[in-house]
């Protein structure tokens, strides 16, 4: 996505009081994460509540919603392993910036119940300076990318001259996107795109020397201890996939529990299902 047209959504959202903040590849990259497709996937999550207001915004700026919602073949196929989103919008080309042969862009609105259901609303407009679930973009603690980059795959921390984008802290972000990687142990969601989310941000703790602020002891228990055994290269990579995998069952567990496990998504994957409550049985975990 343009970063003039992120902005712009961002400033729109924030004049109807809009309490929102993004996700996917745009915030893995403001992490200073290099991944691929930042052109197509532009992540939004509102309140649940905020939903239609959100829409009635994007309309403001011209972005009709797409109707045909799940069923939109662009969508199955242009924005990769992500949820299906409960808006979503295709705003063509935006200023004569579309580039020949890049698949278009998709601008996708989630309701914040189904993948971040634990985290507070965010403030409408900037976070409190001591706010431990949100930041700004721009925040001093991600990185600045030395080299420079054309603005449709820039990374690292937004300059202070873009209009404030809102963003979850690194430690929230991964510690979310690990429930949703639980989640999807069950079968009531599809495990494809937390697994990728998981690979690129286990990246920070590794080889990335960019990272210089991001630590693995920012992340709560559990979730520290199994970014530790993903990070354990001194182990065989057999024996690390199959540690990190059953502690995630522990994971599991301690989620449950706590009632803190993303909602399932109404996707009841059998196969999924038995294999779980075997591998259960085999490890002798109680959930
Ligand atoms: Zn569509």
């Amino acid at each position: 996505m343009h970063p003039d047209q992120e902005d712009e959504i961002a400033y729109t959202l924030d004049r109807v009081r809009i309490p929102y903040f993004i996700w996917g590849e745009p915030l893995l990259r403001i992490y200073g994460i290099l991944v691929p497709r930042p052109k197509q996937f532009s992540g939004w999550v509102v309140p649940d509540r905020f939903l239609n207001e959100a829409n009635e915004s994007m309309r403001s700026l011209g972005y009709e919603h797409c109707p045909h919602g799940k069923t939109c073949t662009f969508l199955q196929d242009g924005i990769g392993s992500h949820p299906d989103p409960d808006r979503h919008y295709h705003p063509g080309e935006y200023k004569g910036l579309c580039i020949p042969g890049i698949r278009e862009l998709t601008i996708s609105f989630y309701a914040k119940s189904r993948l971040f259901s634990y985290f507070p609303d965010p403030n409408a407009g900037p976070p409190e300076a001591n706010d431990p679930y949100y930041t700004l973009a721009s925040d001093a603690r991600f990185p600045i990318v030395a080299f420079p980059l054309p603005p449709w795959v820039a990374r690292g921390r937004h300059p202070l001259s873009r209009y404030p984008v809102k963003v979850p802290k690194p430690n929230k972000y991964i510690e979310a996107i690990i429930g949703l990687r639980c989640r999807a142990l069950d079968g009531s969601m599809f495990a494809g795109h937390w697994i990728v989310e998981i690979n690129f941000l286990q990246r920070l703790f590794t080889n990335d020397p960019e990272n210089t602020r991001i630590r693995i002891t920012d992340l709560s228990t559990p979730f520290r201890q199994y970014m530790v055994i993903r990070c354990f290269y001194n182990m065989p990579t057999f024996n690390r996939e199959l540690i990190s995998f059953q502690y995630l069952h522990r994971v599991y567990g301690e989620l449950a529990r706590a009632d803190l496990l993303p909602p399932p998504e109404g996707i009841v994957q059998l196969g999924e299902q038995s294999d779980f409550q075997r591998r259960l049985r085999e490890w002798n975990m109680m959930i």
